[in-house]
């Protein structure tokens, strides 16, 4: 069949007719287990009852009014981000590129400076901003010239770091656990000495959670692992359940940076995905929801340690909460198409990293299930190439 799409993605061979909770079923009636969540958006799973009462009962009262108005429910979401992070005001946006966009102006707005030192293999989203940012040749390529005001240095490496800073360094930008890049965590000592180097050099601190965000690594924030307090913060993904919302969180000393006027979004804070939202942060900022989370993260990598960490195939099993990345040491874009057969959906990470992050509501058997068919899989795969 002809489509009317342009083709931007590279579709894998399968149908979504509904889903619910981890399952998505296709057109044939084939049933899967989700552990991609989309990417990483569905976190209390598809179609979670709260989410989708909340949803409704918005849909009941309106749906959109022009941000020159008073809109509560955006002040019900903005106290819960800032209650459970490092910031003090929000501004909403739609989408992570979108996030990252307002970050970058408001640090270049607020400092009066321009270079943003970024990380290589990060990923910050497609927008002209967002795309500059992004240490990733493959995502500017045909787009060029960049902003040339980003500077890429190596990740985990300070010294690097060190060496970009000059007096026009309005801020450092980076995720604290590399999801596209491949499900790659910062070391702790880098993390700690950027925040001090940010520090004595009067330069931002900005963390892009948008994939790690909103309780998917069993913290609140993956910034709350390293014990550092950002300037910024921004996130997307997780924060509707799969209704397309993004966020900035700033520290009160911004507050008067984006005046009225400034900046602004015409569908941010929308109230049917702010009242996603809020019933997102209600569920998933609950300590024993988290610990839940935690506790689940290292039971599945306890389990793939135990089931596929001594094949050739795979070099490294890695990750926080239920964020985990398994390397391996070719291609794996074949596995993934085996393991969607076999029914279940995971997600790759640069080249060789096969993703997973499944719904934080995930259960223990589905998680058992998941091991199973990457076990299986991995292991016939290194059967076929090993012996
Ligand atoms: C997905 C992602 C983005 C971009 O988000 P969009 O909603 O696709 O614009 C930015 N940063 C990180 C870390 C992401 O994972």
């Amino acid at each position: 069949m002809k489509s009317a799409l342009l083709p931007t993605y590279k579709r894998i061979d399968l149908s979504v007719a509904k889903a619910n909770g981890t399952t998505v079923e296709d057109i044939n009636g084939k049933k899967y287990l989700d552990f991609g969540s989309g990417i990483g958006v569905c976190n209390l799973g598809h179609r979670h009852p709260d989410v989708q009462k909340a949803i409704e009962e918005q849909l009941q009262k309106y749906w959109h009014v022009s941000n020159l108005y008073h809109n509560s429910i955006q002040e019900d979401v903005a106290k819960l981000l800032v209650e459970n992070s490092s910031g003090d005001y929000v501004f909403f946006c739609n989408s992570g590129a979108e996030s990252n966009e307002a970050a970058i102006k408001l640090a270049r707005k607020a400092t009066g400076k321009t270079k943003i030192i970024t990380f290589n293999q990060s990923f910050h989203g497609r927008t002209f901003g967002a795309m500059a940012a992004t240490g990733q040749e493959k995502i500017q390529q045909g787009f060029g010239p960049m902003l040339n005001t980003f500077e890429y240095v190596p990740f985990n490496d300070v010294e690097a770091v060190n060496h970009a800073i000059d007096e026009n360094t309005a801020a450092i930008m980076l995720e604290v656990i590399q999801g596209e890049g491949g499900v790659i965590p910062a070391n702790q000592s880098f993390v700690t000495d950027l925040e001090q180097m940010c520090k004595q050099n009067n330069i931002l601190l900005i963390v892009d959670e948008v994939q790690t965000g909103i309780g998917r690594t069993g913290m609140p924030f993956a910034y709350n692992h390293y014990g550092i307090s950002p300037d910024i913060i921004s996130v997307a993904k997780g924060l509707g359940n799969g209704v397309p919302v993004g966020a900035i969180i700033a520290k009160r000393k911004f507050y008067d940076v984006f005046g009225p006027g400034s900046h602004a979004t015409t569908f941010g804070g929308n109230p049917i995905s702010m009242a996603a939202a809020h019933t997102v942060l209600q569920h998933i900022f609950q300590v024993e929801f988290l610990q839940q989370v935690e506790t689940k993260g290292e039971n599945l990598k306890k389990r793939l340690i135990e089931k596929v960490s001594n094949l050739s195939l795979v070099s490294d099993i890695r990750g926080e909460g239920l964020m985990i990345g398994i390397e391996c040491t070719r291609d794996i874009s074949t596995v993934i198409n085996q393991l969607m057969q076999k029914g279940l959906l995971v997600l790759s990470a640069g080249q060789n990293v096969i993703r997973l992050l499944p719904p934080l509501t995930v259960t223990a058997k589905e998680i058992d299930l998941a091991v199973e068919l990457i076990s299986e899989t991995l292991i016939e795969n290194e059967v076929l190439l090993y012996s």
